[in-house]
C-alpha cells in the first residue's frame, strides 16, 4: 500500500516500474474511505498482472476491489491480439455473470403490502441455490444451439420477447462461440442447469426505484419513483465454470511451450494467437451465451410469476428490459484506435453515449450500468460517459464488492442474531446457510463506490433502487 501514490482525488497509481517486470501503470479508482479497505493481496494480484505479456496501456482497478482469483475482482486488463495473452483467471470462473434489469408498470403500492406472498410463490417458480436445476433439460445439440444463439435462443422459445435482444449487451450473443471447444463435463454441468439462479451472490429481486439523480435520463428510460423493477444477478453456471477449469489446465500445461514466466500460477494463461488461446476464447464466448440465455429465462419467469399472481396481462405488467449486461468477460474492443482484448471481471462495461455498441434507444444518453448493492441497502443505474474510454477502456464497478468473507459473515450473524439484522426485509432462499453469508453487512455501501465512478467521469448516476423481496440462491 505504501508502492502506491495518490494523483489525484479518488486516483491511486502504482507507477511503472515498481514492481519486477512491470509493463504498465496500475490505477486504483478508490475514494480515501475505500483506500482504508483495499487489501494488500488485490494490490499484489493486479501487480502481478501489469507484468503478463502483451498488457496495453495500464491496469485499472474498481472501487468495489476485492482479492480474486489471481486477478481482483473489480480488474480491468487489456491485452493486444498480436502479443498478448489470454487469461481465463482474469475473466473468471462465473463466465458472463452479469445483471439484468427489467421495469415494469406496477408500483410500489401494489407489491408491498403482498411482498410476502410473492416472493415465497418467486422461490417456488423459480430454481435457485447450489446445484439447483431447472425444468429446462437439454439435449447435447440444443445445448449447441443456446451456446451458439445466446439469448436469442430463449425468446424463439417464449422466453421474451424479440424487442428484448435489442437492449442486451452484444444484442445477446457474442459471434465467436464455437462450442466444439467446450468440454463433454461441462456440457453435462449444463444440461440442466439453464434458467437457474445459483447460489451466494447470486439472486432476482424485485426492486422499486428510491431516489431520481438525473431526472432527464430517467424519463428516457420510462423510469420513475415508485416503480417495480426486476433486477437479475446470474451468469453461466456449472457450464462456463468447467469452461474456466478445463482452460485453466489447458493454460498451465502450455505455459512452457509459450515461454511465458508467472508470478503467480493462477494467472495461468496463453498466447490469444495460440490454438490453445483461440481455443478457451471460442468456448468462453459458448459460455457467455449460455449466460444470455440464462437471465433472460430467469427474467421472464420472474416477471410472469409476478404477473400470474397478480392475475393480471402482460400489458397491464408492462414487462421491459431496460438492459442486460455482463461483469465477467473478455471481448475484443477498439481503444484509442487499437483493437484489443478487454478483460473485465468483477467489472461492468460503461460505454458513453453515442458509441456503435450502445443500443439505438440510449444512443444519446449513453449504455445503462447496473450496480447492484445489496439485499437490504439499495442498488443503482448510472450511464456511460466518456471519460470511461479514456481512463479504463470504456468499464466501471460491478457492485459494491465484499468486506466481509462468507465465514466471517456467518459468525457475525452467530453473533448479532439473523432476525435483528435483517429486520423487516423479505429475503426468500432454498437454505438459510446463503442469507447468512449475504448479509448487508458483508458487502461495501455501494452508494460510495458509484459515487467514486460518478466523480472520475466514468458513468453517471441516474437512479437508485431499493429491494422490496429478494430470491437468493
Ligand atoms: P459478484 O458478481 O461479485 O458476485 O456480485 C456483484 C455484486 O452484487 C456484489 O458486489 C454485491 O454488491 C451485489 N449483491 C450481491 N448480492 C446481492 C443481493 O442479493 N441484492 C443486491 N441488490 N445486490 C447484491
Ligand atoms: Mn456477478
Ligand atoms: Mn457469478
Amino acid at each position: 500500500k505504501e508502492l502506491l501514490v495518490k494523483e489525484s482525488d479518488y486516483v491511486y497509481v502504482l507507477p511503472k516500474g515498481t514492481v519486477q517486470g512491470q509493463k504498465v501503470p496500475v490505477y486504483f479508482y478508490l475514494s480515501d474511505k475505500l483506500f482504508e479497505l483495499l487489501e494488500e493481496d488485490a494490490i499484489k494480484q493486479a501487480a502481478n498482472a501489469s507484468t503478463l505479456p502483451g498488457v496495453e496501456g495500464a491496469i485499472y482497478v474498481m472501487p468495489d476491489v476485492h482479492v480474486g482469483y489471481g486477478f481482483p475482482v473489480g480488474g480491468v486488463m487489456a491485452t493486444r491480439l498480436e502479443d498478448g495473452i489470454i487469461s481465463p483467471g482474469s475473466i473468471g470462473y462465473d463466465i458472463n455473470c452479469g445483471v439484468r434489469l427489467i421495469a415494469t408498470n406496477l408500483r410500489a403500492e401494489d407489491i408491498v403490502p403482498v411482498r410476502k406472498q410473492l416472493m415465497e410463490r418467486i422461490l417456488q417458480e423459480v430454481p435457485a441455490g447450489v446445484g439447483s436445476t431447472g425444468k429446462i433439460k437439454l439435449s447435447r445439440s440444443e445445448l449447441r444451439e443456446v451456446a451458439v444463439k445466446g439469448a436469442r435462443w430463449a425468446v424463439e422459445r417464449g422466453f421474451g420477447f424479440e424487442e428484448d435482444l435489442e437492449h442486451i449487451e452484444s444484442f445477446g450473443a457474442l459471434p465467436n462461440a464455437d462450442p466444439s471447444y467446450v468440454s463433454t463435463d461441462a456440457f453435462d454441468r449444463g444440461s440442466d442447469e439453464l434458467g437457474t439462479v445459483g447460489s451466494g451472490n447470486h439472486f432476482v429481486e424485485v426492486q422499486v426505484v428510491d431516489e431520481i439523480y438525473d431526472q432527464e435520463i430517467a424519463k428516457k428510460l420510462g423510469l420513475d419513483v415508485g416503480q417495480v423493477c426486476i433486477m437479475v444477478h446470474s451468469g453461466s453456471r456449472g457450464f462456463g465454470h468447467q469452461v474456466c477449469v478445463d482452460y485453466l489446465r489447458i493454460a498451465r500445461e502450455s505455459l512452457k511451450r509459450y515461454n511465458i514466466d508467472l508470478p503467480d500460477m493462477q494467472l495461468a494463461c496463453m498466447p490469444i494467437n495460440s490454438e490453445e488461446g483461440q481455443a478457451y476464447f471460442k468456448a468462453m464466448n459458448s459460455a457467455a451465451n449460455y449466460a444470455f440465455a440464462n437471465r433472460q429465462i430467469l427474467g421472464f419467469i420472474t416477471a410472469d410469476t409476478i404477473r400470474k399472481f397478480l392475475r393480471i396481462s402482460w400489458q397491464e405488467l408492462g414487462y421491459r428490459l431496460i438492459y442486460d449486461l455482463a461483469h465477467n468477460i473478455g471481448k475484443v474492443e477498439i481503444h484509442k484506435g487499437k483493437k484489443l482484448l478487454v478483460h473485465r471481471k468483477g467489472a461492468t462495461r460503461a460505454f458513453p453515449p453515442y458509441n456503435p455498441e450502445v443500443p439505438p434507444a440510449y444512443r444519446d444518453i449513453g449504455q445503462p450500468v447496473l450496480i447492484p448493492g445489496d439485499i437490504g441497502r439499495y442498488s443503482f443505474l448510472l450511464v456511460g460517459q466518456p471519460r470511461s474510454m479514456e481512463i479504463s477502456f470504456g468499464s466501471a464497478c460491478h457492485g459494491a464488492g465484499r468486506v466481509m468473507s462468507r465465514t466471517k459473515a456467518k459468525e457475525f450473524v452467530k453473533k448479532e442474531g439473523l432476525e435483528k439484522i435483517l429486520k423487516d426485509l423479505v429475503v426468500v432462499a432454498r437454505g438459510k446457510g446463503t442469507i447468512m453469508e449475504e448479509i448487508p453487512q458483508a458487502y461495501k455501501d455501494v452508494s460510495e463506490v458509484v459515487r467514486v465512478v460518478d466523480a472520475l467521469g466514468i458513468a453517471k448516476m441516474v437512479l437508485r433502487l431499493r429491494p422490496v423481496g429478494t430470491l437468493k440462491g
